[in-house]
């Protein structure tokens, strides 16, 4: 079974945005609902739309089935804690298939397309180039910074090394990198 079949969808409330952004570099598709939207409107898209809820909200967590009280505060903690809570093995080479910004898709274009669109360093240098369905950014390798893929591989590592029980842990632990 692959990643995106295993993948729930998720939704996230007013005080999750940053959970919302690193869920979607791990490709998630994950929505995200600002203050202005009441509970109801959060529990009723979340469960029309087949969304997970996370929230840092009790109330809002209790009035659904598909719903999870976020306990942590830093994001790595949080993507952790959803990760291991739903029992969720992310893969870092399917990551990036979601606009970080907006949760559209991305899809393959043509460099002659996107070269016009990017920086001139990088229509010098990038051959591969993805492009938001919804928003129209274009996403190249080397678009998330050597700081968010360290920390993606921080949450990997450190969940391999707290799933008790998986006998591929004592091989990870300790390993540096993915
Ligand atoms: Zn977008």
């Amino acid at each position: 079974m692959s990643y995106a079949q295993t993948m729930p969808r998720f939704l996230c409330d007013a005080m999750l945005g940053s959970l919302a952004r690193w869920l979607r570099f791990f490709g998630a598709d994950c929505s995200y609902m600002g203050p202005e939207y009441p509970d109801s409107v959060l529990a009723r898209v979340a469960r029309s739309e087949g969304r997970w809820l996370l929230t840092r909200d009790n109330e809002l967590a209790a009035a659904g089935p598909r719903s999870l009280y976020i306990r942590n505060q830093g994001v790595e903690a949080q993507l952790q804690e959803v990760f291991s809570r739903m029992d969720l093995r992310p893969e870092p080479t399917l990551a990036c298939a979601r606009c970080s910004h907006c949760n559209g898709e991305l899809r393959d274009v043509p460099p002659d397309e996107a070269v016009p669109l990017v920086p001139p360093y990088v229509a010098r240098t990038a051959t591969r180039f993805r492009q938001c369905k919804s928003c129209e950014r274009i996403y190249w390798p080397g678009t998330h910074s050597a700081g968010i893929i360290r920390r993606m591989e921080n949450v990997i590592t450190r969940l391999d090394s707290c799933r008790p029980g998986d006998r591929g842990a004592e091989a990870t632990r300790g390993r540096s990198a993915i």
